[in-house]
């Protein structure tokens, strides 16, 4: 990636000091501002995340395993608010193929969920048969790798982001020869000789298993613990909690500079992510959505904010506000949920910087910019122009992802 001078040449990243950002040329020997000093986006890069520098790589192919609009729970038992409109959260399940360049070596991180829910736990059977959950799948990941060329054979580790149905698949599947890794603190234990388990035997026999033990780790990426998973930066599997005992992340390099955090269920909507002051200073809301939603989003539609009066008759204001616009709700799914928030609050640092693709399991916001067609390569994301397409899409009336108009009630 080219960066522009000031004086119209241009500057590869490695010629800007790695402390505050100032051309290496222009400033030899110069004083570091303080950190508080606010850097324009061109200038921010991974480096102020705490990303180690390397040229290793790998390739991420994304698919998802369901058809998004067929799928669904209810939503007040991941976000909140929920308006009486939107009741119902209607999501694609994305998983991934991770390819290492230099060794060809292949890793998934996700399996989605197994076509066969009814002979998983009775609780989820019977959250499918009563409607709970609506989860057809007509070709579950391993058949959609075969259907892409990758046997199942092929693949050296299955990487669970947390151990909920819709992300462990059928394990059973893989050969003997396909390890299992997984969150240290995920909860092992199974059905039977443990009724209330929620996984089956099947799902850890057969195979090595790879707890990843993050306090073994002095890596810190972000503000969260990290294991470089292949020895040479370029996978890291990230401690994220909150969600699930167990929940970890991937933040993979897909060029020397650029990178795609898979995010699991750290958070199901990116409104629960978006928006923060450091997105609105690297990727500034476009003047028509800022004056756009000032009529689409009703205050009633959106979590309450400590620095902006929602009692007041004033219009939504997108520029003015600074932290996400859902909650995450508690006594739902997710487990921890003020850990939760404050994993999110570090996720808001990766998703404000222009180096990194923040990519949550369930975002259906990226429908329309990474699909329609899956299988999709992510590695050239940056390139692409994804990310500007993709950080405020999610509040265009008619991206899948809007869930703030006004509604007479909440639920
Ligand atoms: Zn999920």
């Amino acid at each position: 990636m080219l960066l522009t001078s000031r004086q119209g040449t241009h500057l590869a990243k490695d010629d800007f000091c790695l402390s505050c950002h100032h051309p290496r040329n222009v400033l030899e020997d110069h004083i570091h501002p303080p950190r508080a000093l606010k850097l324009p986006a061109y200038l921010m890069s991974f480096h102020d995340l705490g990303i180690p520098r390397s040229t290793a790589t790998v390739c991420v192919t994304a698919f998802n395993v369901v058809d998004a609009r067929a799928v669904s729970v209810l939503a007040n038992t991941l976000m909140k608010p929920v308006g009486a409109s939107y009741e119902l959260f209607r999501f694609p399940i994305f998983t991934f193929l991770i390819t290492h360049t230099a060794s060809g070596r292949r890793v998934l991180f996700d399996l989605g969920a197994r076509k066969d829910l009814e002979n998983t736990t009775p609780a989820i059977a019977e959250d499918v048969r009563s409607g709970l959950i609506v989860m057809p799948i007509a070709r579950d990941f391993v058949e959609q790798l075969g259907d892409y060329g990758v046997q199942a054979e092929s693949i050296s580790a299955a990487i669970w982001s947390h151990a909920h149905f819709d992300h462990i698949g059928d394990v059973s599947r893989f050969p003997a020869s396909t390890d299992l890794v997984f969150g240290d603190a995920t909860p092992r234990k199974t059905r039977p000789s443990h009724p209330q388990a929620m996984l089956m035997e099947s799902d850890l026999t057969g195979r090595k298993l790879v707890p990843i033990a993050f306090d073994d780790s002095s890596l810190q990426i972000g503000g969260f613990k990290a294991h470089d998973y292949f020895g040479d930066g370029s996978l890291y599997l990230l401690d994220v909690p909150g969600h699930l005992s167990g929940h970890i992340c991937a933040l993979t390099r897909v060029t020397p500079t650029s990178f795609c955090f898979l995010g699991g269920d750290a958070a199901h909507h990116v409104g629960m992510i978006r928006p923060t002051a450091a997105l609105h200073h690297s990727f500034p809301a476009p003047p028509a959505l800022l004056a756009s939603t000032k009529h689409s989003v009703a205050l009633t539609a959106i979590a309450p904010s400590a620095s902006i009066d929602t009692d007041t008759d004033q219009p939504f204001d997108l520029a003015a506000r600074t932290t996400p616009l859902l909650d995450v709700a508690e006594g739902g799914y997710y487990e921890d949920a003020p850990t939760a928030r404050a994993s999110i609050a570090l996720i808001g640092a990766f998703d404000a910087n222009p180096d990194v693709l923040v990519v949550l399991a369930h975002d259906e916001s990226l429908l329309d910019i990474v699909g329609p067609e899956f299988p999709a390569s992510l590695d050239r994301w940056q390139e692409r122009g994804w990310k500007e397409r993709a950080v405020w899409a999610f509040l265009e009336e008619g991206n899948v992802a809007f869930r703030f108009g006004d509604t007479k009630e909440e639920v």
